[in-house]
């Protein structure tokens, strides 16, 4: 049954496991529930946030002093199969994992690189989160949504989300939008359709799936990202090593040629061995500029990989993983990220953004 609690504890609700208390909690399981939330925010005066799987958030130690909705649709749901494809329609509160799991085991190919990574689908489709050359809105076809601004439903199409590089028209619109569901049409194949040319500095997919064995399976693929992930230190699963963290904390837009050239200028007056050893760090984008590893630039500072302060620091497997050792609070998360992105800009004149979503904090 449908209820709005009272200051529930929201560190259990995220990987990085601080924060406080929502003031209000609810968990709709369908429309009808959301309507009431969105009501019941309206009547009180009070703001919505909409918290997925919480691995995307760093929640303030005040907590949040409205209305916090967990949603709780569930459940993927298969419309429509032909020889090719398969049409799938999954509610928002679904685990991300646990459907990638269905497609791999039902030969939906598409979602196998995406493997591992912690969330809801309807965090998924806000972030168009992505990884190892897959993106959540590759197959996306449309996404129900409740507009809290204006308390109606909408049906949007895959055009109308915007989605691009980690981005989406609704997380263009933070706050408007409750995502209720996502329909995708997937290509029906039993192992990866394209093969996943990811390289960085550790690992090489072309070396572990060469050219002239076959395809691999889905499972094979999901099986290996699984144990890169988890290499990494950011895979939340049993059986491998896990870290209380929201992954990377930072991102980095693309910088032009002139930026580029000054950054290189300097990484090789710091230490030219790193540039060599860390490669690839960069990559050359179509339109002229240039993405860099953000987890490069903070190698030059002395905020690397296993660095500590009180009870958080910095993942001893990934550099742009702030971590929560145990007993740390999101004020000593905060100012940790704000000292890394200081540090960067001092050395590169670049700033690094976080690419979580601050809960509760006032500016
Ligand atoms: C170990 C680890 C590894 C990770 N690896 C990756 C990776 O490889 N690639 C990647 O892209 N991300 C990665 N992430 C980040 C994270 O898993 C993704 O961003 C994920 O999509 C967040 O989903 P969520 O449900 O947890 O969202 P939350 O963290 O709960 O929320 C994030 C944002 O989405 C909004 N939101 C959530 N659900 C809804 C909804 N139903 N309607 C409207 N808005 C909503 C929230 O309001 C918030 O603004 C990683 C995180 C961890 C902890």
């Amino acid at each position: 049954m449908f209820q709005i609690r009272e200051y529930i504890p929201l560190a259990p609700f995220t990987t990085f496991g601080v924060g406080g208390s929502a003031r209000y909690f609810c968990e709709p399981e369908c429309e009808n529930d959301i309507e009431r939330a969105y009501a019941f925010a309206k009547e009180k005066e009070v703001p919505l946030f909409i918290l997925g799987g919480g691995s995307n958030l760093l929640v303030s130690d005040d907590g949040y002093s409205g209305i916090v909705v967990h949603p709780a649709f569930k459940g993927v749901s298969l419309e429509e199969e032909t020889e090719d494809s398969l049409s799938l329609c999954v509610g928002a509160g679904e685990v991300w994992d646990d459907f990638v799991i269905w497609s791999v085991n039902h030969d939906a190919a598409g979602f196998e690189c995406l493997s591992g990574i912690p969330g809801t689908v309807g965090g998924f489709v806000f972030e168009n989160a992505g990884a190892y050359r897959q993106n959540c809105s590759d197959h996306i076809v449309s996404v129900d949504a409740f507009d809290i601004r204006e308390g109606i439903w909408k049906r949007f199409s895959k055009e109308e989300c915007e989605f691009s590089y980690h981005m989406s028209f609704f997380k263009k619109n933070i706050g408007r939008y409750f995502i209720a569901r996502a329909y995708f049409n997937v290509p029906r194949s039993r192992t990866v359709r394209t093969r996943c040319a990811y390289k960085d500095n550790r690992f090489d997919f072309s070396k572990m799936f060469p050219e002239d064995k076959p395809m691999p399976s889905l499972e094979e693929m999901r099986n290996a990202i699984l144990n890169v992930r988890g290499e990494k230190g950011m895979l939340i699963m049993r059986g491998f090593e896990s870290f209380k963290s929201a992954g990377s904390f930072f991102g980095l837009p693309p910088v032009t040629r002139e930026d580029f050239a000054r950054i290189t200028r300097e990484a090789e007056r710091l230490d030219a061995k790193k540039i060599l050893d860390l490669a690839p760090w960069y990559w050359e984008q179509q339109d002229g500029s240039v993405k860099i590893a953000p987890a490069f630039l903070l190698e030059f500072t002395s905020f690397t990989k296993g660095y500590r302060r009180g009870n958080v620091g910095i993942s001893p497997k990934h550099s742009l993983a702030i971590v929560n050792y145990g007993g740390g609070t999101a004020e000593e998360i905060r100012c940790l990220a704000e000292d890394m992105k200081k540090s960067v800009f001092e050395l590169f004149g670049v700033l690094l953004v976080p690419e979580v979503t601050y809960v509760g904090f006032h500016a």
